[in-house]
């Protein structure tokens, strides 16, 4: 038993929203008790106490879309890459890695990923991966290495019919077998999607077998109009919308999420409400990729739960929801909009969207919720409290001050240092990984 105390604790519960000198009690997976630290040590003598020494005390962060796959791009530079659109940066980056990544490249990068996550506080993730070069298994070896770091993980596979009919359906049995295996060890921590690319590199009989295999077991996790080719490639090839190609074709509903959904008109937007899908937006890898900007304050306004991932561009989530912020604001050329809205998109949604999949509380510190707790080494010289927790997290406070990380009751960094691996040891082997991939990309 742990208790995590001596510390400004946000819950993110309505109930009790900030305690200024207080902690949680942690019994196996759960939190069991909050309140002040000189109650809670009275109560809990033999606890393991874990000094928060005057720092902050909150809900771990959630990042629902990720890229494993991305991960040991930093820092590379491909030979005669320069992309002048969307469609460039797919071709000439993203699939020129996928393309050679083996089990090996997927397995680093799962644990590049997993680690930084932790290093900003981030316990879950939905990943959506992709690894052309070696697809079967490739989820099996994500879900090992989350194991044996402790995160929560929701994984999916990116079908595409980018690389032929074969590889197509390697993508589909990979998502299937992940599928069923979840469904079979029922593990609290890991959970699956069915993963899909976009529309514009799915055929509708691929759609069609990813229907089939899926069988209702399971929610979709696909990108959607994040670049106008995809709105150009649903309307000249389909006739159709893309929201409304996805309806068609039944992946829409309460556990599909859809990633993006830059580029959507008023009644792309109301089917999405209507059948209740989740929406995940990402906009650090938006104005990146130079796609624009998504309509969260018009998805949110029609009641559609959008929640905020970074698409790996970052793994600190404040750092994503400061962009979230701004980019808003300069969209819409209005200083005052968007602030309930992003705070609500990490807050808010992103548990919401958790709830979906993982069957503990996430993202709230009460009695019952899962035991994901972080300490942020954030130093107050301003007033700070229930009333103005969200002005601290977007202009002070960084993932990078993250000191220590709890994910299900285990202790994963502890004054900012990896329990949960020899960090140094994973790096030299991810390096390796890494100039191998690069040099094969580059030869
Ligand atoms: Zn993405």
């Amino acid at each position: 038993m742990y208790l995590i105390a001596n510390g400004k604790v946000i819950t993110r519960d309505p109930a009790m929203p900030y305690i200024e000198n207080g902690g949680v009690a942690v019994k196996g997976t759960e939190i069991i008790e909050l309140g002040e630290t000189a109650a809670l040590k009275a109560k809990y003598p033999d606890a393991e106490f874990v000094d928060a020494k005057g720092m902050v005390i909150m809900p771990a962060f959630i990042n629902i879309h990720s890229h494993i796959y991305s991960a040991l791009a930093r820092g590379l530079s491909i030979k005669g890459h320069n992309p002048t659109n969307f469609y460039e940066i797919l071709d000439g980056m993203w699939w020129a890695i996928d393309r050679r990544l083996t089990l090996e490249g997927t397995k680093y990068s799962a644990y590049t990923t997993f680690i930084d996550s932790i290093k900003t506080g981030c316990t879950t993730l939905f990943d959506h991966h992709a690894s052309y070069a070696e697809i079967p298994g490739s989820l099996f070896e994500i879900e090992k290495v989350a194991k044996e770091l402790g995160v929560r993980a929701c994984l999916c596979y990116e079908v595409s019919d980018r690389d032929g009919e074969e590889k197509c359906n390697q993508a589909i049995k990979e998502n299937g077998d992940f599928i069923r295996h979840c469904a079979k060890e029922n593990d609290p921590m890991i959970k699956a999607m069915f993963g899909g690319h976009a529309l514009f590199t799915i055929s509708d009989k691929t759609f069609e077998k990813m229907v089939k295999e899926n069988n209702g077991m399971t929610g979709f996790h696909i990108h959607v109009s994040e670049g106008l080719n995809d709105v150009y490639d649903s309307a000249l090839n389909y006739g159709t919308r893309s929201v409304n190609r996805l309806l068609n074709h039944g992946i829409l509903g309460p556990k599909t999420m859809l990633g993006h959904c830059i580029h959507l008109n008023a009644a792309e937007m109301d089917i999405i409400k209507e059948t209740g899908t989740m929406v995940c937006n990402n906009p650090e890898s938006n104005m990146g990729n130079a796609v624009g900007c998504a309509p969260v304050l018009q998805m949110i306004q029609k009641g559609i739960t959008v929640g905020l991932g970074t698409d790996s561009y970052t793994f600190d989530m404040l750092e994503s929801l400061k962009v979230a912020l701004i980019i808003q604001r300069h969209n819409a050329c209005m200083p005052n909009v968007a602030w309930c809205e992003v705070t609500d998109m990490l807050f808010k949604n992103n548990p919401k969207i958790c709830a979906q999949y993982f069957d503990q509380p996430l993202g709230v510190l009460k009695p019952g919720a899962a035991a994901d707790v972080i300490v942020m080494d954030y130093k107050t010289f301003t007033p700070f409290g229930a009333d103005n927790i969200d002005g601290h997290m977007i202009f002070g406070m960084t993932g990078r001050q993250c000191e220590t990380t709890m994910c299900n009751g285990k202790l994963l960094m502890k004054d900012r240092k990896l329990l949960c691996c020899d960090e140094e040891e994973i790096n030299a082997k991810t390096m390796e990984a890494a100039k191998d991939l690069w040099g094969r990309i580059n030869a």
